[in-house]
């Protein structure tokens, strides 16, 4: 069985890259993926890229042309939810997108012929995941809080206190309170939904989504984020790795 793990940025991906074995890397729809095995684990890694659009283009590549038959995604995200800070890492429950409306159509943020605002990960591959960061947290000594609910997606870099308030606030009014929003989660959840593929994610929270979201950003992925990334990583393909003995 082959797993998928997409990373947003090229530097959480660098640590994988150097633990890969029987590295391959294989150009697809203008993307590079890496074949290989972690810890004995047949892997295919991919960069995501931004935005819905592109996610949506890697995680199809990914099922289509390499089979891969589960999804784990790593990436940052901003912190809306009241008490989630920079530094805590999200688990993703279900995704939503913040950027559909086709109303009066359809209801706000329902995706027009679904018949549903949101897309659940796999309960059990999320629970995996929830696992594994805690181990890889732990690992790095870190007391880092992790939360575990819904991350709204959408194709903006949520760069101001009053923008991420109103955004929380209209999806909240709505039913769907998110902790963190991103760019891409949504559309791989979406796109796993379509093949019935299992999914699950997890977010390092580099900013607030506020005025300061771009100064916090570039610093935390290189220190933080990438070091997260791959602990957990590590740890979630070890634990596949036993529970496939
Ligand atoms: N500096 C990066 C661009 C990052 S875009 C580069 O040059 O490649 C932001 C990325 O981080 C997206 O993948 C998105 O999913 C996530 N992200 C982090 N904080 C965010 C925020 N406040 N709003 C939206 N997306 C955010």
């Amino acid at each position: 069985m082959t797993t998928a793990i997409l990373s947003a940025l090229a530097e959480e991906q660098q640590g994988l890259l150097e633990l890969l074995q029987h590295a391959q890397r294989v150009r697809r729809a203008g993307r590079e993926f890496w074949l290989g095995e972690l810890h004995g684990t047949p892997v295919v890694l991919a960069l995501s890229r931004i935005g819905k659009v592109a996610a949506a283009t890697t995680a199809t590549t990914l099922i289509e042309a390499f089979g891969a038959q589960r999804l784990v995604f790593t990436g940052v995200a901003g912190g809306i939810g009241a008490d989630v800070q920079v530094g805590d890492v999200v688990v993703a429950t279900e995704f939503v997108q913040h950027d559909m409306d086709a109303s009066p159509l359809f209801p706000r943020y329902q995706i027009p012929l679904y018949d549903r605002e949101r897309f659940a990960c796999d309960a059990a591959l999320a629970q995996a995941l929830l696992g594994a960061t805690r181990a890889g947290l732990g690992q790095l000594e870190l007391p880092a809080t992790v939360h575990h609910g819904l991350i709204a997606s959408g194709d903006r870099f949520v760069s101001a206190a009053e923008e991420a308030r109103a955004l929380h606030a209209a999806l909240s009014d709505a039913g769907h309170a998110p902790l963190a929003v991103e760019m891409e989660g949504a559309a791989v959840a979406q796109v796993c939904h379509d093949y019935g593929v299992p999914f699950a994610a997890m977010r390092t929270i580099s900013d607030r989504a506020d005025d300061t979201a771009h100064v916090d950003f570039p610093k935390f992925v290189t220190e933080v984020a990438s070091r997260y990334a791959l602990a957990i990583v590590d740890e979630f393909v070890r634990e596949l790795n036993k529970s496939r003995a």
